[in-house]
């Protein structure tokens, strides 16, 4: 993929070098980074990711749709950079000399090179613009200028294990405390613009179970130590939110429960926080350029709507914190049944983003 889209952007005068990029078990995975001048500083930054979630399928076209694996998440994206880039060309115009294209090899999986090269591009970059796709909405379709940011969680829950039949009342239930926090958690979630918690997974019971669950999963759907009441449980999960306010008050919110929830089942609670990606909140600049997008489609004679608060990860969360780069997310056709077999991508939206993306390019 990096040398197929090295060739196509060579032969439209971008100067492409393909990077071998540690990927954090012991190899190294290709990115590509494409650039029309010699621009050092102030780039217009455009980002994409080459890798897909499922392995490879061969395509089918039906009327105005593609499928194809990744063919909405995200070859769209990279083919309407392509394309723009070949119609700015045939109007005569140039490619703008400080365009920098950074294409990574693992947003679907680890995100690791992409968050690096993100970082490290976006630092020297004055606005950046990501070719994932948009979504339909409305009698339109969408941009995007602001996403969620995640925080991992996980929750610990200790209690005394016990025969149910014979000291039932001195066991200490893991599992049900577990189970408790679980549910109040996941009913926190508030739609609309409000964070969401999500309960990835839950393992509970004996001790040993628990631990190596690789050595006993054999257990499930036989009788063997059910009469015990478990005293050990698991939950792994992660909040989405819009605002560092919002996850503090979440946060907060699911230790108080921690607190709670160990008080009521006379448990061991440890609730502990992982990984987290900052939120990207619409910045003004971000907000006149999508204006301006806007402007564009209307002229051509269609619709598109801007969305703030995406749910998904991707590039524009990689920046530092407290980035001022405005960045014009969602700038990829749109399309249906991404991450599954039934993926595609609606060719009409493609030939749509492409004009715009031509359209909006020199003015950036
Ligand atoms: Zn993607």
């Amino acid at each position: 993929m990096t040398q197929r889209l090295a060739v196509e952007l060579e032969s439209l005068g971008l100067a492409c070098e393909v990077l071998h990029e540690r990927n954090g078990t012991g190899s190294s995975d290709p990115a590509l980074v494409a650039s029309a001048g010699r621009a050092e500083n102030g780039l217009i930054l455009l980002v994409g990711h080459l890798d897909t979630v499922l392995p490879a399928n061969a395509t089918r076209r039906d009327g105005d749709r593609l499928f194809g694996t990744g063919a909405l998440d995200m070859k769209g994206g990279l083919v309407t950079l392509i394309a723009a880039l070949t119609l700015l060309r045939e109007r005569g115009l140039s490619i703008p000399n400080d365009l920098v294209f950074v294409g990574t090899p693992d947003e679907e999986s680890s995100g690791a090179i992409s968050e690096r090269l993100t970082r490290q591009w976006a630092a020297r970059a004055r606005v950046v613009v990501v070719l994932e796709p948009g979504l339909p909405h409305g009698d339109g379709e969408t941009i995007v200028v602001g996403r969620r940011g995640l925080t991992e969680w996980r929750l610990d829950i200790r209690g005394t294990p016990a025969h149910s039949g014979l000291a039932y009342w001195s066991g200490r239930s893991a599992l049900a405390a577990a189970a408790d926090w679980c549910g109040r958690a996941q009913n926190m979630s508030q739609p609309g613009i409000g964070a969401t918690v999500n309960v990835a997974r839950l393992v509970a019971g004996d001790s040993d179970f628990v631990r190596q669950l690789e050595r006993h999963h054999g257990l499930l759907g036989t009788s063997r130590r059910r009469n015990v009441v478990p005293d050990h449980a698991l939950a792994e999960g992660e909040i989405r939110f819009l605002s560092n306010r919002d996850r503090e008050r979440t946060l907060r919110q699911l230790r108080g429960l921690a607190d709670r929830v160990a008080e009521i089942h006379g448990v061991e609670v440890a609730f502990t926080i992982g990984d987290t990606l900052p939120p990207v909140a619409p910045l003004r600049s971000a907000e006149e350029l999508a204006a301006r997008t806007l402007a564009f489609a209307e002229q051509r004679g269609w619709t598109l709507h801007v969305e703030r608060d995406r749910g998904g990860i991707s590039f524009s969360n990689y920046l530092e914190d407290n980035s001022i780069i405005p960045v014009l997310d969602g700038l990829g056709p749109v399309g249906a049944g991404m991450h599954t077999r039934e993926e595609h991508l609606d060719l009409r939206s493609l030939r749509r983003r492409i004009l715009l993306l031509a359209d909006l390019l020199p003015t950036l």
